[in-house]
């Protein structure tokens, strides 16, 4: 592909307007996105097909090795784009060390520059497992711990979401292509980013918590591609983003994957197998007695199996009764979802 690009460069002279070595970057993008296409069809992912992007689509292009600047005059910061020239830019964070790659993307009517920079090699982390938390993630609570802290989902993305879908529908009433469509389109992109923002936010500030209160995390390894199949959480779960929020706290503290499978059937207490609808709220276990949220307890068993991986024995931890009340008012309420 990279000698097509010269031979195009011949007969297209409009390409000579741009910088050389963006313009290859191009190319060895649309190669890798095809290799990752190629490597999930072999992992048995659902796949569909790269498509071409249209012109209002194509909003990000990379500057890689050369072709960048950034200067100071005055307290104004200056980004330099070989065959762009000058521009002024707000500059986030201080840039230490070699500058990589500048990645400009539009996003919602404006410009972003994305700048990687070499990094001096940190240390290895250290693992000093002093404390250590189990979280199970759901819908109804974003997250559900072992400590008993229960963080419901933002309900301001939900309410974001209806301006989205109303925006959506707009769209779709309008001509293509015209003036009034290309409006709708902003208004959307603008919804959209709002949306990523504030979960960004919030998922900043939940992970942030957990790196302050605790050295490890265990959270169940989600097979988040089985989950979005079914059609009517799907909204919901890609707006929780779970894999991005693990990122997060994993470069804040530690996350542990923990395999998943019976955390919400199991007992905490006992491992007896309690099996429970999506609609039981609440963990009881005839065996031992245990009655506690039934997202308390998977977190608990995240928690144990989290510390049998590394053969530790499991803390003794206050596990909070409910009061009986409040468990009969669950049960009375079966709607959960
Ligand atoms: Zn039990």
């Amino acid at each position: 592909m990279q000698f097509a690009l010269t031979e195009l460069k011949e007969n297209e002279s409009w390409l000579k307007l741009y910088h050389s070595k963006m313009l290859q970057m191009i190319p060895h993008q649309i190669d890798s996105a095809r290799r990752s296409l190629i490597e999930k069809k072999k992992k048995r992912y659902v796949v569909g097909q790269l498509k071409y992007a249209s012109k209002d689509e194509w909003n990000t292009f990379v500057y890689n090795q050369s072709g960048f600047k950034i200067d100071k005059r005055g307290n104004t910061n200056l980004l330099w784009l070989s065959k762009i020239g000058w521009m002024e830019i707000r500059l986030h964070k201080l840039i230490d060390g070699k500058i990589k790659q500048v990645t400009i993307t539009k996003r919602a009517g404006r410009w972003y520059a994305i700048i990687a920079v070499e990094a001096k090699p940190s240390l290895p982390k250290l693992i000093a497992l002093k404390k250590s938390v189990g979280v199970d993630v759901g819908i109804k609570n974003y997250t559900y711990d072992s400590d008993g802290k229960d963080t419901p989902n933002p309900k301001n993305l939900q309410k974001i979401l209806k301006t989205l879908t109303r925006t959506q529908r707009k769209m779709s009433r309008r001509v293509k292509g015209s003036c009034n469509y290309k409006k709708a389109k902003q208004w959307y992109k603008i919804a959209h980013e709002r949306i990523a923002n504030r979960r960004r936010d919030f998922q900043h500030k939940l992970s942030a918590y957990y790196a302050r209160n605790y050295d490890v995390v265990f959270i169940e390894n989600l097979q988040i591609t089985n989950m979005v199949k079914n059609h009517n959480l799907a909204q919901k779960i890609m707006d929780a983003g779970w894999a991005s929020f693990k990122n997060m706290i994993d470069y804040k503290c530690m996350v542990i994957d923990v395999e998943p499978r019976n955390t919400t059937v199991d007992c905490s207490r006992c491992g007896h197998k309690v099996p429970k609808t999506l609609a039981i709220r609440i963990h009881h276990c005839d065996q031992c007695g245990l009655l506690i949220d039934r997202y308390h307890n998977a977190s608990l068993n995240i928690l144990k199996r989290g510390l049998e991986l590394w053969n530790l024995p499991m803390e003794h931890r206050e596990v909070t009764p409910v009061e009986i009340s409040e468990i009969e008012e669950a049960g009375r309420n079966l709607s959960a979802w």
